[in-house]
């Protein structure tokens, strides 16, 4: 009996984790769920799945969640970053889920990792944001990290077992990988005139064609930014030099990453665009569960096809690709002023377009600074908002 943590329990990706869980009974025991303010969705989860202990963000929204759960289950309801940061690292636990979306995963996560626990990654935006000290972290605890995200964890299943066992200090060249390929379908405006994206609102921006997610990664889908926190996301996970790493636009998103090797081989990983299937995955690594999603049915695909991304329709991709290889601290500041924009475009402040020059105005008025500390990182991100609230308040409608 394995027990798990889920951060971020009442989003997609732990919803997701939670439905996986539970066609498993008997093989994993849920010690803590978290979330930040759904109450009614975390209480109907307690109530299912009966964790001992549900954190919240504010003390507000655990009374309001005691009061929902009172007399029915025995779940102890805690909140804030203290609670989070104990059931990460709890000797009770032995793997967490990392879903909380955003730079507010990071301190959870690193104390999972800090504890030497199994880490299913989800949440990118912690190792865009803090790269080789996470990396350094890991190595250190000898905290084992999986990859969720659905390429990273594509391309993970597509590695020989030997770096399989080295995340984040792998040399690819060494196990005969000429360079990694990104798979990204191109999101909701792939096909749309580049001159129509100004007027695309939050609501179309969230209508993902293949995958059904939470609204900020939606949204950095639609950007394509999504793709570029990826790509950092893989620099790191792979260690991968720039050479070694390749951005496809694949709009079918059947083919969910793939790894071409030194002797011509490409190994490519497919399904359906379901995330159990990556949660699946590192759930039961290097065994095989089974997810609730279906087979790939191939007589009835029509066509693959694949296309080379364009910058003018996706200027954040070409930011994040970029920053990613000017170094730490300009990851961390395009992470700050992207999560600030796509909060603005979704609040109806500024337009679908401003979210790339907000992140370019940030990253244009940042100077480097050597990115090596927590302090150093959490300032940067807190300074990078700052800036990025000031642009928005420049490009915005109100
Ligand atoms: P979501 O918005 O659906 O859920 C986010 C979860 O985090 C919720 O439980 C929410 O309560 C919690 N949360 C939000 N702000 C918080 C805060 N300040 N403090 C504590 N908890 C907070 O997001 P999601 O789509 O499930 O994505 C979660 C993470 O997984 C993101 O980093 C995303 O990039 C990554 N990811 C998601 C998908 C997907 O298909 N949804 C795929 C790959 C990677
Ligand atoms: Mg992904």
């Amino acid at each position: 009996m394995r027990t798990i943590t889920i951060l971020g329990a009442t989003g997609s990706i732990g919803q997701n984790t939670l439905d996986v869980l539970s066609r498993h009974p008997g093989d994993f025991s849920v010690y803590a769920l978290t979330a930040h303010s759904q109450v009614s969705a975390m209480a109907e989860l307690c109530l299912t799945h009966q964790p001992k202990y549900a954190v919240m963000g504010s003390s507000q929204a655990a009374n309001d969640l005691k009061e929902q759960l009172s007399g029915k289950v025995s779940t102890v309801v805690l909140h804030g970053l203290e609670a989070l940061i104990e059931v990460s690292q709890s000797s009770d636990v032995d793997t967490v889920m990392a879903a909380i979306v955003g730079a507010a995963g990071l301190k959870p996560t690193l104390a999972a990792i800090d504890a030497g626990k199994t880490v299913l990654l989800a949440n990118k935006e912690a190792l865009v944001m803090s790269g080789q000290l996470f990396i350094d972290h890991a190595q250190r605890s000898g905290a084992k990290i999986l990859p969720v995200d659905s390429e990273h964890n594509a391309i993970f299943q597509c590695l020989p077992e030997a770096a399989q066992e080295q995340v984040g200090a792998m040399s690819l060249n060494e196990h005969g990988v000429d360079y990694l390929l990104l798979t990204g379908s191109g999101g909701p405006f792939r096909d749309l005139p580049v001159d129509k994206l100004e007027q695309q609102t939050p609501k179309a921006a969230c209508n993902h064609p293949n995958w059904s997610m939470g609204q900020k990664i939606s949204v950095d889908s639609a950007t394509m930014l999504n793709k570029g926190l990826e790509y950092i996301e893989a620099r790191w996970l792979f260690n991968c030099t720039e050479p070694e790493l390749k951005v496809v636009i694949h709009p079918q998103s059947v083919i969910h990453s793939m790894v071409q090797f030194t002797d011509g081989s490409v190994l490519a990983q497919m399904g359906q665009p379901d995330m159990r299937t990556p949660i699946a995955h590192t759930l039961g690594y290097p065994e095989r569960l089974k997810s609730g999603v279906g087979g790939l049915d191939f007589a009835t695909l029509n066509e693959l096809t694949f296309r080379q991304p364009d910058y003018a329709r996706y200027p954040c991709l070409k930011l994040a690709i970029q920053a990613c290889w000017d170094g730490q601290w300009a990851t961390t500041t395009l992470n700050a002023a992207n999560e600030i924009a796509v909060q603005a475009f979704l609040d109806g402040h500024i337009q679908f377009t401003d979210i790339a020059k907000v992140c370019d105005s940030v990253l244009q008025n940042s100077t480097p600074v050597s990115a090596d500390s927590l302090e150093v990182l959490f300032n940067l991100d807190t300074q990078s908002r700052e800036k990025a609230s000031q642009w928005v308040k420049e490009y915005g409608l109100c």
